[in-house]
């Protein structure tokens, strides 16, 4: 099938319906060239202010329309999406770096994230029901949203906060990552035809468009991906007006292997989950706590896995599963961390290294084996393909390590003593935890963290919610009887 978007064409933001185009215009990088891709708005305050106020009339209607009447839409934008997989695929390989069966994977998981979210209906609930009166609790829409969008997983995250908003009867401005744009502005040109206008909007902008939104008077809730450090200063220009807010932040995941593991079958899960989008996922297991008694078989077992099926190179190569890092900021920052495994001392089991013979930001997989915990590796976020490898002993120790740091997105625990494992999963503090995987996500099951990785969830009925005021309905019912 012909795809129904010119991957190469950008005319305007989409505002009210229409592309709109902007006197600037920019462009992004291709992680695995470092070629200029194709130009796209850069949107103004005042394009911004216009999209609110287009936003804020259709808000009108929009939050009047019924459950059944939006979520045909919703379906209709699924079924286009599905229609132009392909393209989206290949633009989201093109403009992110990841290999293009996950690409692939990405859209596929958006369609079906869509379908599922248009059944989830948030009902009225009878709170106390008796021949006086009867009590309602019940949802109303909060207005106008801003989904603030990270580069990592444009599409998915993108539309797991725009499906969500617009079936609780919001309209909603999506902010794509100024690394990120493609995808975003072709999901917004797929929609046009399908929602009234005003009703979802997609702006592309540069580093100022993110805070003009967050203060912006006109804007009543945002819904943020991102890192911490810039999830705080959302929090912060939020509390202004007194925005409502949800914040998907960073992990630091950690994930808990049992001495009665078999080894080969768990090892290649867990690598994966180390070095999936080159390890920048928010819930990649990015802190590898193995028992004392299995480690060196483990890591050895590690080591030998990644040499044989982790390859690094071009997204559209066959085979390859740690593409480029995403862009130049972060490239940098990830080899500053693989500086440090000689800076401190730190022993490789798996030396990885940059390749600076390319305009790719490549980088191959590290291991580093058994750092201090009080290390940069451990502690921070390093969102690229290096992780380390911990030894542990006891039970009570390694929750304890597992939980001492700030963040607290996911984690998981591995072992066929599945009653010993429930037990240390349950003790574990952080918003999604596995046991014997890591990194399930599904649209009807709440994603969000603990502690500095996030306020609020976003998915399931949970997540329906959080688009939504609550309203105390009281009817009484014999006062004029
Ligand atoms: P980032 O915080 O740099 O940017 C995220 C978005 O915020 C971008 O669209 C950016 O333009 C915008 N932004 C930047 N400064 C802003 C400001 N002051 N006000 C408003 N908006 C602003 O994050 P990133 O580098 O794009 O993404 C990587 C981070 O996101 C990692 O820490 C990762 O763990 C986290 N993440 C979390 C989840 C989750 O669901 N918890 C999912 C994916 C990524």
């Amino acid at each position: 099938m012909t795809a129904q978007f010119d991957i190469k064409s950008y005319p305007g933001n989409i505002i009210n319906g229409k592309f709109v185009s902007t006197q600037a215009t920019r462009h992004s990088i291709d992680p695995a060239t470092g070629e200029a891709l194709y130009e796209v708005p850069v949107a103004s305050k005042d394009a911004l202010d216009a999209a609110v106020g287009h936003a804020r009339d259709a808000f009108k209607t929009w939050s009047k329309t019924s459950f059944g009447e939006r979520a045909k839409l919703v379906l209709r934008w699924a079924d286009a999406i599905e229609a132009n997989k392909d393209e989206l695929g290949k633009l989201l390989t093109t403009e992110q770096g990841k290999p293009i069966d996950l690409a692939n994977t990405e859209v596929g998981l958006t369609v079906q994230w869509l379908r599922t979210f248009a059944t989830l209906e948030l009902k009225d609930e009878v709170l106390d029901d008796n021949e006086e009166r009867t009590i309602y609790l019940t949802r109303v829409p909060i207005g106008v949203c801003g989904a603030i969008v990270p580069w990592n997983w444009p599409v998915l995250l993108g539309l797991g906060k725009v499906g969500p908003a617009l079936l609780t009867g919001n309209t909603i401005i999506m902010k794509p990552s100024p690394f990120t744009p493609y995808c975003d502005l072709k999901l917004g040109e797929l929609a046009m035809g399908i929602f009234p206008p005003g009703v979802f909007q997609v702006l592309s902008g540069d580093d100022s468009l993110g805070p003009w939104m967050t203060e912006h008077p006109g804007i009543d809730m945002i819904t943020f991906t991102g890192s911490i450090e810039t999830g705080k200063r959302v929090a912060a220009s939020c509390a202004k007006t007194l925005k409502r807010y949800v914040l998907e932040l960073g992990g630091n995941d950690a994930a808990i292997v049992c001495e009665d593991v078999d080894i080969p079958k768990c090892l290649p899960k867990i690598t994966m989950m180390a070095f999936l989008n080159s390890g920048q996922i928010c819930m990649c297991a990015k802190r590898i706590y193995v028992h004392e008694k299995i480690y060196d078989e483990f890591r050895d077992a590690m080591v030998e896995f990644t040499k044989n099926h982790v390859k690094t190179g071009g997204g559209f190569e066959p085979g390859v599963v740690v593409g480029p890092v995403q862009n130049a900021m972060q490239f940098k920052f990830v080899k500053d961390m693989y500086a440090d495994v000689d800076k401190y001392g730190w022993t490789a089991a798996l030396q990885g290294k940059a390749r600076d013979d390319s305009k790719g930001y490549f980088i191959e997989p590290a291991i580093i084996d058994n750092p201090p915990d009080d290390s940069r590796i451990v502690v921070e976020e390093p969102f690229g393909p290096i992780v380390p490898l911990l030894k542990w002993s006891g039970e009570d120790e390694v929750i304890d390590r597992a939980n001492g740091l700030k963040t607290g997105l996911g984690a998981s625990v591995w072992a066929k003593d599945l009653e010993r494992a429930e037990r240390m999963a349950r003790r574990l503090s952080a918003g999604s935890v596995w046991v014997n995987s890591h990194f399930d996500v599904a649209p009807n099951v709440p994603f969000g963290g603990h502690k500095e990785s996030g306020i609020g969830v976003e998915w399931g009925i949970e997540g329906m919610k959080k688009f939504t005021n609550t309203t105390s309905l009281w009817v009484w019912k014999k006062v004029f009887a």
